[in-house]
């Protein structure tokens, strides 16, 4: 019998959409737009920068194209992207393709190839390339200066390139190393906008499952999923990078992509995985950070702690003892405050089932709390993208601005309004997600409550400050 179809509103029957996205050229014709792109930020940043004090970075990151367009716009569009598309990035990322040809190349010579370990398998280096990233930034201001963000994409290209050369798994590198790919699988999770198959019985008659078959693995075009997975059978988070090679192959027209059925198994939202929580929990420290930063007194205030650790060991430094603040000690005393309201309203597992949980109930939190940072930071940058376009080195800008004989952008849009709207969205966000808590299994249910309650009342209280800033 046929049921319904789980995509309620399915782009890929708009014919001008569904003719876009089975072109042959598609998405790879995008990626190689966005590798071009890639290549010319990284040109453009590579040797500027390098030898400027704190003061001058602070303007130099907004005036150089490089960081601008990377940590100003890209970073901030992926947040808001993934948040309300799902994993729409990955369709265009040059890195995929990257790797790809890696691959391509590696099983044309035929050499022996490693295959992907269970800790690699699990997620595990994708944490720890977050926290590298989090403390070079930290330490290095590799967000501020353009050279060093020119090294960290061509870092990025390389890595993507030599894993597809050196591990047999095709998408090794979105698989088990892009330094975004916790936050795409998390934030992604909770958009209604879904791929899914649109009727169930009919992958049930399906006797080819093209969607999976290794005879059309290595086709350029209209193959089965590269990433092993099981199209007819998505869950939350499970990897999907929205290539639409398998709504190409699919002989009966089965894949849709739009908004999905609130009782299609894509949209139910159980446990993360432990390298996913992992990501949660020191997300909340990374934001919190970034989000106090932006009223003074509150930042001096959220920064005394890494000052007193600065004065206690010198050697260590400013910088460094910064990122073991918010990265490691400001979510361990939140993590542990969390814990110990979870034991006290009844949750009986042990410690690693708790922070699983907790982590669980608080990403939806987390994400839009990240997306309220995203907003300001693209309020206050984007206005220098016109300057950057005209002086995509950033320098001469700089030196105007110095001097005052060119006037500082206005923020495109008043910080207030932007702390009200967040507010708003986050508080709506919180109240939503007592429904997702439901989704984990009951044993779960008062940590990831628990989560859900400590984080919404920590963001709240900090955009509320937003909103009424003491001088
Ligand atoms: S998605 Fe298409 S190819 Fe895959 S099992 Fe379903 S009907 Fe068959
Ligand atoms: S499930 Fe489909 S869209 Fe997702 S990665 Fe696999 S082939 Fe690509």
């Amino acid at each position: 019998m046929r049921e319904s179809s789980r995509v309620t509103w399915d782009l890929l029957r708009w014919w001008p959409a569904q003719a876009v996205v089975m072109a042959s050229a598609f998405p790879v014709g995008l990626q190689l737009a966005a590798l071009a792109g890639v290549a010319c930020l990284a040109a453009n940043g590579l040797g500027t920068g390098q030898s400027l004090g704190s003061q001058e970075l602070m303007v130099l990151r907004k005036t150089n194209l490089t960081t601008l367009a990377v940590w100003g716009l890209w970073w901030p569009a992926m947040i808001l992207t993934a948040l309300v598309l799902g994993r729409v990035w990955c369709t265009v990322c040059p890195m995929e393709l990257v790797n790809r040809v890696g691959d391509a190349m590696a099983r044309r010579v035929g050499w022996p190839r490693a295959r992907l370990g269970a800790f690699l398998r699990a997620g595990w280096a994708i944490i720890l390339g977050y926290l590298a990233l989090q403390l070079l930034v930290a330490g290095f201001s590799l967000h501020r200066v353009p050279h060093y963000t020119a090294i960290f994409l061509l870092v990025l290209l390389g890595a993507a390139f030599v894993t597809g050369l050196a591990l047999r798994e095709s998408r090794s590198f979105c698989r088990a190393f892009c330094p975004a790919g916790a936050l795409l699988a998390v934030y992604g999770r909770y958009t209604p906008v879904q791929l899914e198959i649109r009727d169930r019985s009919v992958c049930e008659r399906c006797l080819t499952r093209d969607c999976v078959s290794p005879r059309s693995r290595y086709r350029f075009d209209g193959r089965s999923c590269p990433s092993q997975l099981r199209p007819f059978d998505r869950k939350a988070s499970d990897g999907c990078v929205l290539c639409f090679q398998c709504a190409k192959v699919c002989p009966h027209q089965n894949v849709g992509a739009g908004l999905v059925s609130p009782l299609a198994p894509i949209r139910r939202k159980g446990l993360l995985q432990p390298f996913e929580a992992a990501f949660v929990m020191i997300a909340l420290g990374f934001v919190s950070h970034e989000l106090v930063g932006e009223v003074a007194w509150f930042d001096r205030m959220f920064h005394a702690v890494p000052l007193a650790l600065s004065k206690l060991m010198p050697a260590v430094g400013f910088d460094w003892s910064e990122g073991l603040w918010f990265l490691v000690l400001f979510p361990a005393l939140v993590w542990s405050v969390i814990a110990a309201a979870s034991n006290v309203a009844g949750h009986r597992a042990g410690a690693g089932s708790l922070l699983l949980a907790a982590a669980t109930g608080a990403a939806p939190v987390v994400a839009v709390a990240h997306l309220a940072k995203a907003a300001a930071k693209v309020a206050s940058w984007g206005g220098f993208l016109p300057l950057a376009l005209r002086d995509p080195h950033g320098v001469a800008t700089l030196q105007r601005l110095s001097s005052h004989a060119t006037n500082s952008p206005a923020s495109l849009v008043d910080f207030s309004m932007v702390g009200w709207v967040m507010l708003a969205i986050l508080v709506a966000t919180a109240w939503k997600a007592r429904h997702w808590v439901r989704h984990v299994p009951g044993e779960h249910a008062v940590a990831a409550r628990a989560g859900l309650a400590g984080t919404a009342v920590l963001f709240s209280a900090i955009l509320a400050v937003w909103n009424w800033p003491v001088p």
